[in-house]
């Protein structure tokens, strides 16, 4: 009997069983999650989730309703601890086993750790991922006044908005010359310097924390510049590493992530992996890529389970993400590099622009800062290759709203 069984219910999977069903196919779907929550949505735990006191039921991806109409089986508290790829056997950590005939490995990413002294052992330490973490971390904040947050990547950068939005004494520890400079390159990252700024975050640029002090509880980051920092909670946001220890004890090929074909296919037969755990052959850029984004988990997920109904799939999705700090909202499309001109339209200070990142005049990203409409319009031209006019990129920004 065919069974599919997704590893992990987060985003990826939740999509996959969503168009397994409306692929049409109707055998069995079971969702296999460590957690004890219903599959959530990550994207508000660094933003409104700490500074609006936002409600479980509205993080959830789906109602609970949602599983049981479309006979999907949820099994919640339900870790798996090894995978038999011959004999189509998932190990449980119930001490079960279940037979699959295709298995979805989605296990995202876990918080990279900081390995200071201090890091491990004091309270008011925090990494975020899971809504536990988010839960912790928020009722931390309100106890503290003075906040630290290591890293100035998206994760870093939001939790600092959001403190600063709480009216905490806020710290951004970056270890380049600028917050989201890897992300975003030197102009945007500017603006969003500026930005954290303005809003009376302190960025301390081109330094390390090498140690955690404090009594029980963290008082003072130290840097690597001589410099301490005082706060009662730190966010340590140094990035995420992929979950791939199952996948690895079963012989899959792994390379900062779980190695994947376009069609989502692992190295071993009837086996799929997706979302942040998933580096992806781009049949586009002709390399892997593994990317930690909602809108790659979401349609990583959706394509594998295309595929593994048997339908051919090359994932070649655009590249594309969100950022929400403060009042300013912002969309990136496409993929940058250092060595691509920027150009801007629009008004930068009012926080209402678009900036256009090309090289030899072909469009390979935009970046969108309170103007709607912009993914749609700028993907045909990065996915054509065409040579672009500025009036073209007038046209794109003047039809935003
Ligand atoms: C705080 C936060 C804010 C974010 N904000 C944004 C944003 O603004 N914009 C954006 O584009 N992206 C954002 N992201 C990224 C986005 O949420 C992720 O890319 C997405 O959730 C990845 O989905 P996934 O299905 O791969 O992993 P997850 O959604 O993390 O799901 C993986 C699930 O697998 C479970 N699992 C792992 N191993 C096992 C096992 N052995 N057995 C059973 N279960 C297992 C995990 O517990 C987890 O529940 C954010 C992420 C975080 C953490």
């Amino acid at each position: 009997m065919e069974h599919i069984v997704l590893v992990g219910a987060g985003l990826a999977s939740t999509y996959a069983a969503a168009q397994l069903r409306s692929s049409g196919y109707n055998g069995r779907i079971t969702m296999l999650s460590e957690e004890t929550e219903q599959p959530y949505d990550h994207v508000p735990l660094s933003k409104d989730f700490l500074y609006g006191g936002e409600g479980y039921h509205e993080l959830y991806l789906r109602d609970a309703e949602f599983y049981r109409q479309h006979d999907i089986d949820l099994k919640l508290d339900t870790p798996v601890t090894g995978l038999d790829a011959e004999a189509k056997v998932l190990h449980l950590g119930t001490g079960a086993t279940m037979d699959y005939s295709s298995a979805l490995l989605a296990t995202g990413a876990t918080p990279r750790r900081l390995t200071v002294p201090g890091a491990d052992e004091l309270t008011g330490v925090q990494y975020l991922r899971t809504l536990n973490d988010a839960t912790a971390l928020r009722s931390q904040l309100y106890d503290s006044e003075r906040v630290a947050v290591i890293g100035a990547g998206l994760l870093g950068c939001e939790v600092a908005a959001s403190a600063a939005m709480l009216g905490k004494d806020v710290t951004l520890i970056c270890r380049s010359s600028l917050p989201l400079r890897s992300a975003l390159g030197e102009e945007m990252a500017t603006v969003y310097r500026d930005l954290h700024v303005e809003q009376g975050v302190s960025i301390l640029t081109n330094t390390e924390a090498t140690a955690l002090h404090g009594n029980g509880r963290v008082e003072q980051v130290v840097l690597d510049n001589g410099m301490t920092v005082e706060a009662g909670t730190v966010l340590i946001a140094v990035g995420a590493t992929p979950r791939t220890a199952l996948a690895e004890h079963a012989g899959l090929e792994v390379n900062n992530g779980i190695v994947t074909d376009a069609s989502l296919a692992t190295s071993v037969p009837d086996v799929f992996a997706a979302g942040d755990v998933a580096s992806v052959w781009n049949p586009t850029i002709g390399r892997h890529e593994r990317r930690e984004h909602f809108n790659t988990a979401r349609t990583q997920g959706k394509a594998a389970a295309r595929s593994m109904l048997g339908e051919a799939v090359s994932y070649d999705v655009i590249p594309f993400f969100f950022s929400d700090q403060y009042d300013v909202w912002m969309e990136y499309t496409g993929t940058a590099g250092g060595d691509c001109e920027v150009v801007v339209h629009g008004d930068v200070p009012s926080h209402r622009f678009v900036a256009f990142w090309l090289r030899d005049g072909r469009l390979q990203a935009a970046m969108n800062m309170g103007l709607k409409g912009v993914p749609r319009a700028a993907r045909p031209l990065i996915r054509s290759r065409e040579t672009v006019t500025d009036q073209m990129l007038r046209r794109i920004v003047e039809q935003a709203q």
